[in-house]
């Protein structure tokens, strides 16, 4: 049989969020390999083989894959969310691309997940309803003066953001230092949105106006939405709604 490697996002907690097709791909599978906590949303059955691993081990977890594929073996890389959002499904080319040649044979599917920030987002509202982008603010892969100069530009160009990473006991600078370059440059009242553990029971969504947010209100289980100049909150009741809406002011008279 020919080896097979399926990297799958298995979404943000909840599993009515796992697709149909990554529900397949885990029928079909010999070996799951992953971080922990994710191999642990696989249930156990006969023939198949777990492979748990630590954090940080991204490289030597596709190389394993890489190398029971080549036996033949039909192997799920398991990744929360999605599995191109920060995370293994790159590792997995890094690493294919090193020594390509050896594993032209083996079939390779990407299956996509629901990434933490659209699961956050709905929750909230709307608050990716318009233009916006993606940062990492985890230094361990990249300078903080790329970080930096990316969250410029992106208040410059007024998106909406979302950070993955923003904050670990180990790094708590990088999110103090980006919540300041945000109170420097946006309108106080814009609203912030914090998810933790999304999706989950332990789930926790509170939005804050800029000007009152601190450090400690991220964790490594959060996802921060920070809303454009547009982004807006809506009552109904007790529920802060909040959305970006469609339109950006604009002078269509010329
Ligand atoms: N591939 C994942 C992201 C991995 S990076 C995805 O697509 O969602 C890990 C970061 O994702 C965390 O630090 C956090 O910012 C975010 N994250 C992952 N799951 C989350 C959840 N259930 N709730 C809130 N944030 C989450």
């Amino acid at each position: 049989m020919t080896g097979r490697i399926m990297v799958v996002g298995l979404g943000p907690g909840h599993e009515g969020h796992i697709t149909p097709l990554v529900s397949e791909a885990v029928a079909r599978a010999t070996d799951v390999i992953g971080y922990i906590p994710y191999v642990e949303r696989i249930a156990p059955r006969q023939a198949l083989t777990l492979h748990p691993t630590d954090n940080r081990v991204e490289a030597e977890r596709a190389q394993h894959a890489l190398e029971l594929a080549e036996k033949g073996r039909q192997v799920l890389i398991v990744s929360s969310g999605d599995p191109g959002v920060f995370a293994m499904a790159s590792a997995l080319f890094e690493v294919f691309e090193r020594d390509s040649a050896r594993w032209q044979d083996i079939a390779i599917e990407i299956l996509p997940g629901i990434t933490a920030m659209l699961a956050a987002a709905s929750r909230a509202g709307a608050p990716l309803g318009h233009d916006f982008c993606v940062i990492n603010l985890s230094n361990n892969l990249k300078p903080w003066a790329i970080i930096e100069k990316r969250v410029r530009c992106a208040i410059e160009a007024d998106l909406a953001m979302a950070f993955y990473n923003p904050r670990s006991k180990s790094r708590p600078a990088e999110f103090e230092k980006t919540l300041t370059l945000l109170k420097t440059h946006c309108q106080d009242d814009r609203p912030i949105l914090f998810a933790r553990a999304v999706s989950t029971a332990d789930e926790v969504i509170r939005v804050v106006p800029l000007s009152q947010t601190t450090p400690d209100m991220a964790d490594m289980k959060t996802v921060v939405i920070v809303g454009s100049s547009q982004t807006r909150v809506v009552l109904q009741g007790d529920k802060q709604w909040v959305y970006t809406p469609r339109s950006y002011p604009f002078d269509n008279s010329h």
